[in-house]
């Protein structure tokens, strides 16, 4: 559609490359020209002053583009009462990043002047953003901006526990990880929540407790339920049928939607908790391609979650697949709450869990002192420091090796007798000739303590049921890593130790895939492959390329 072109004072224009443009980046104003050509991707209304454009709690909503007058976005403050957060003036536009997801929005917008707009539907928005690069640029680092400051300053949901507390820190895990804005009550610190324990009607014993927007109190919900009440994941059709089903949004699988959607292939992504995976709870990532200054592993989940959606990737979160069919066609995944989604080929990207130990205060300190991997980089963070490693494998074996060139000293912990049966000689015997390791059998780590970081361990000889406690604040926990696999049951080969097998056929023949399982069009990629090098930039790689023997599945021949 044409646009006329408004009579309206000209705006502040964008200019990406002024550090200091961050109000213009979040709201900008886009030049006539750009706005012309936004404007031919939806159809002009015209809406009277106070017209209610959309509500809290919407989701699909359009994207609005203002010609003339101005829409007023604003909230609800504790009181109930509306305020406004920002107000859109001529050229300037509507949304965040729930744009690209079918989340409940979480602000309401009606026109502050009888106004002139353009509305553009969801599909032309995902064909202009990436049709006009320029354009799809500005609104993109926009809709970012503005999903930073909706965690930091919206209402969101109010989290009211104790903040050291398992499940209030498993609550708060999930709402970060999926950009939630919250505000935690910690009531170690403000016992009665400054009065909403009481005006609530919450015991201490029902803690931790969430109150959602609307005032509804949830007490101490499965993740499932508190995304469901948030509306954080997206309503799924048991009739649709996809290309293809991504069953875990860890790096590998997040690396399989933003190809297979950018290749045009009908995606949806099920994953069990938050994006991210494994890699999610990476305060730090150094070694991944192209960060040199390193990347948080949830900056890194979130940025792939935009991207994939970006191109039409559907992604329902806090939703695990319980059960794969593969006997029917197209093959049946049935989520843990008994529905099913179907599609003609599946990825599975379900990585892996290391292995944990049963202390308490364990999960506060994953990623704040407890390691699963010994590299460089855990080396120089222990640098003439006394470190702790758990296991009695080889894996062990090399961390302590390792370790000992750096670290002031080396307990190896392990509950059995020795490391004769489960270690290589030539490691057992470079930690026995090594004045900077000293072996404990029978011995198991038995407390953790600490403040942000741990500091502080305690192990127990279980022979002699002596324990001992240094200042020690690097354990790395080398049992093993479990893949997540049970959901599959008997469709697919798994190696003894439960990995997919990938590459051959049951009889030991190579498949056209390296990728590919022993189940036509199911393929396996990252931590949850057999034989896979468990790191994040090879998770990337797999998923990216697993989309080549995809498009060969579903249209052989034409790849
Ligand atoms: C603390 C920590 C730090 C690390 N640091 C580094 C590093 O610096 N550099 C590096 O290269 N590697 C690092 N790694 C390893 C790296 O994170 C993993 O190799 C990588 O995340 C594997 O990616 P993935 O996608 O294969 O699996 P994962 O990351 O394990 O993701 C699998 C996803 O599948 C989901 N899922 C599982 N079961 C189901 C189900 N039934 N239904 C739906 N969803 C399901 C999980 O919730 C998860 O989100 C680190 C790992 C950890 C734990």
């Amino acid at each position: 559609m044409a646009m006329t072109d408004p009579v309206v004072e000209e705006g502040p224009e964008l200019d990406p490359t002024d550090p200091y443009a961050r109000e213009a980046q979040t709201f900008p104003r886009l030049r006539r020209e750009m706005a012309q050509r936004v404007a031919a991707y939806g159809r002009e209304e015209r809406m009277p002053k106070d017209t209610m454009v959309f509500q809290r709690g919407d989701r699909s909503v359009d994207f609005f583009l203002v010609l003339e007058g101005s829409i007023e976005i604003f909230e609800t403050d504790v009181r109930g009462e509306p305020f406004v957060v920002t107000v859109h003036g001529a050229r300037q536009f509507t949304g965040e990043l729930d744009l690209f997801n079918e989340r409940q929005i979480l602000v309401s917008a009606r026109t502050g002047d009888d106004s002139r707009v353009v509305r553009i539907g969801r599909a032309d928005f995902r064909r202009m953003m990436s049709s006009e690069s320029d354009i799809g640029e500005i609104i993109m680092r926009a809709l970012i901006l503005r999903r930073v400051g909706l965690i930091r300053h919206a209402q969101g949901a109010v989290l009211i526990g104790p903040a050291h507390g398992a499940d209030t820190l498993r609550l708060q895990r999930f709402l970060t990880r999926n950009a939630y804005p919250h505000r935690l009550l910690d009531t170690d610190a403000n016992p009665d929540a400054g009065g909403l324990l009481a005006c609530c009607q919450i015991a201490a014993a029902q803690l931790p407790v969430v109150i959602a927007p609307g005032d509804r109190v949830l007490r101490n919900p499965a993740n499932g339920i508190l995304a469901d009440a948030l509306g954080l994941t997206e309503t799924l059709d048991p009739a649709a049928v996809f290309d293809v089903a991504v069953v875990g949004a860890g790096p590998a699988g997040l690396a399989a939607a933003v190809y297979a959607a950018s290749e045009g292939l009908r995606i949806i992504v099920l994953e069990a908790i938050a994006p991210g995976g494994q890699a999610g709870t990476s305060s730090k990532i150094e070694n991944y391609l192209g960060f040199p200054t390193g990347i948080s592993g949830q900056a890194l989940a979130g940025r792939a979650t935009v991207q994939a959606q970006k191109f039409g990737a559907r992604l329902a979160i806090a939703r695990a697949v319980a059960k794969l069919d593969c006997d029917t066609t197209p093959y049946r995944l049935y989520l843990d709450d008994g529905r099913p989604v179907q599609a003609r080929a599946v990825v599975v990207a379900t990585g892996a869990r290391y292995r944990r130990l049963a202390v308490e205060n364990y999960g506060r300190f994953e990623g704040q002192g407890i390691h699963y991997a010994a590299t460089a980089m855990e080396a120089k963070l222990c640098t003439d420091e006394e470190v702790v490693v758990v296991g009695g494998g080889n894996s062990a074996g090399q961390a302590a090796v390792f370790l000992a060139r750096t670290a002031r000293h080396v307990h190896v912990l392990v509950r059995a007798s020795g490391l004769a049966d489960t270690m290589s000689d030539y490691l057992v015997r470079r930690i026995e000739s090594s004045r900077r390791i000293t072996l404990h059998a029978r011995t198991e780590v038995t407390g953790l303590e600490g403040d942000n970081f741990l500091r502080q361990v305690t192990w127990k000889n279980r022979e002699t049921g002596m324990s001992e406690t240094r200042p020690i604040g690097n354990v790395f926990v080398m049992i093993g890593a479990e893949p997540n696999t049970e959901w599959l049951d008997g469709c697919l080969a798994l190696d003894d130790k439960g990995f997919v097998r990938t590459g051959q056929d049951a009889s030991g023949r190579a498949l056209a895939s390296p990728f590919a399982t022993t189940t036509p069009g199911v393929f396996a990629v990252g931590d949850v492959r057999s034989g896979s090098i468990k790191r994040v930039a090879s998770g990337v790689g797999e998923g990216s390329v697993v989309v080549q023997a995809i498009h060969e599945f579903l249209n052989p021949g034409v790849a």
